[in-house]
């Protein structure tokens, strides 16, 4: 298995730390409002390459924070009138749910900035100790050139740095040594939360957040770190300042960056303003639709995003789910003979696009062959089963599409229509839990329902429900 190592500049054989597991650390978003679909790349493109490992037999302990303190959170708690804690778990909220419905399976630990402060202090005090950091009135800096090895992940050089950096000095921050340095910890302006420290009343910077939750959740040493392409400099570079210098070893040995989703060739943002919401594309589209469109090319590849591209991604998929659900009739309706050896011999030949898919996943996580693979396989379902095979054969076949469908985190099962006779039985059997005072039942039938896509609203005339 290769990666392309952002460090390294080079694709290289994968080898973990520990045989057969993985630490990995995946920069999560900033939860302020609803995630775009840029935000949506990283999350569907490394939770693939998390399902990819286990495939392979890793064991994986997936870290992906949440940011849950920043000025934008702040801005937006002022304007609505409500607590930064509120704005942040509201968006968290949703963007789980985003999550589940692109089938990004939750990380093995989702932290919190907030609630990883006291790790902050010790950190930055550490720092502070080792003379890597300094505080000047209640702020405290990283010192950058102390650190030699600064710049190694995003191949800049510390005098180039410094000659094109004059903007990197934001008012308020003329009392560092150097332009180079960034803050570890600010102070609190007024109305802003803030944590007691050593320095003052305030909060941590941005990058130390991701430094102390991958060193509690994985350790000081990690096997993968990766995030969006606009976060190696500075964000993954300053990340491995404070890392190695606390900690005396090298932080992560391989660093993934994602290519950006833009919309006519641009950066979709927020600050552009040139952004779908995930939320925006499920009113049109299955998000299994969004996912395959992701996947659909290379992760380090720019991906530009638009109608036509989504519309062709619906109709493949529908090939592949198509296939499948005729596979599912050949099955149910085909008899009880036993597998032929010809049938046995065929399977080889079904193993081996795995085999083929594999080696596309093998060489950086190549999605976009691996989906062809799976094309192949459709076409061999197409022309080589039939109503004559055994049950046994037409189902090796079909479940080695949905196999490999998983492995990309792609359902190719096609959805059971939900009748409206069924929903109004659960909806009587909820009535009936909520008469006896089983309000759990009675949760449990509204949630399953929720998941089934129908959303019960209770009103002054009796339960009414809609598909959401
Ligand atoms: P943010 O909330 O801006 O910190 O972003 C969260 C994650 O989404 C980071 O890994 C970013 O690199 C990534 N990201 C943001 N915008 C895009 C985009 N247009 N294309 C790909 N990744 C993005
Ligand atoms: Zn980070």
């Amino acid at each position: 298995m290769k990666f392309y190592n952002t460090l390294t500049k080079k694709k290289e054989e994968f080898v973990p730390l520990v045989p057969g597991k993985v630490s990995m650390y995946v920069c999560g978003p900033t939860v302020y409002n609803l995630i775009h679909i840029g935000n949506a790349r990283p999350m569907i493109v490394f939770d693939t390459a998390r399902r990819y490992m286990e495939h392979r037999g890793y064991e994986v302990n997936y870290v992906s924070n949440f940011t849950d303190v920043d000025d934008k959170i702040i801005a937006k708690a002022n304007e609505e009138g409500i607590s930064a804690q509120e704005v942040a778990s509201r968006y968290i909220e949703e963007c789980k749910k985003d999550m589940a419905d692109m089938n990004v399976r939750p990380a093995t630990t989702h932290p919190l900035a907030t609630r990883e402060i006291p790790g902050m202090i010790e950190m930055i005090s550490a720092l502070i100790e080792k003379g890597y950091a300094y505080d000047v009135e209640g702020t405290v800096y990283f010192r950058t050139r102390k650190f030699k090895e600064y710049g190694k992940l995003s191949h800049k050089n510390l005098d180039d740095l410094r000659g094109g950096n004059r903007s990197l000095l934001v008012t308020g921050e003329e009392q560092k040594e150097d332009p180079l340095d960034f803050v570890l910890w600010k102070p609190k302006k007024e109305g802003e939360p803030y944590w007691e420290s050593p320095w003052s009343q305030g909060r941590p910077g941005w990058h130390i957040e991701c430094s102390v939750m991958a060193k509690k959740y994985l350790g000081e040493e990690i096997d993968i770190h990766a995030g969006g392409e606009d976060l190696v400099f500075p964000h993954h570079e300053n990340e491995i300042a404070q890392s190695e210098c606390c900690n005396g070893k090298p932080f992560a040995r391989y660093w993934l960056h994602n290519a950006f989703l833009n919309i006519d060739n641009k950066k979709m943002s927020k600050s552009l303003g040139n952004f779908f919401t995930v939320r925006d594309i499920k009113e049109k589209y299955d998000l299994q639709v969004l996912r395959f469109f992701m996947l659909s090319a290379h992760y380090r590849s720019p991906l530009n995003f638009s109608a036509e591209l989504m519309e062709a991604s619906k109709n493949a998929l529908e090939r592949i789910v198509n296939a499948v659900d005729n596979l599912k009739f050949l099955q149910e309706n085909a008899g009880t003979k036993e597998m032929t050896g010809e049938e046995q011999k065929a399977l080889e030949e079904v193993k081996a696009f795995e085999t083929k898919f594999d080696e596309a996943m093998d060489d950086d996580l190549n999605t976009a062959d691996a989906i062809s693979v799976i094309f192949e396989l459709v076409k061999f379902a197409n022309t080589r089963v039939s109503g004559e095979n055994s049950a046994a054969f037409i189902k090796a076949v079909r479940e080695e599409i949905l196999k490999l469908g998983d492995i990309l985190g792609l359902i190719l099962e096609k959805k059971e229509e939900v009748l409206e006779a069924d929903i109004e039985k659960m909806i009587e059997e909820r009535q009936a839990a909520r008469k006896a005072k089983d309000f759990a039942r009675a949760d449990e039938i509204r949630a399953r329902l929720l998941d089934m896509g129908i959303e019960l609203l209770d009103t002054r005339e009796g339960v009414k429900w809609k598909r959401v």
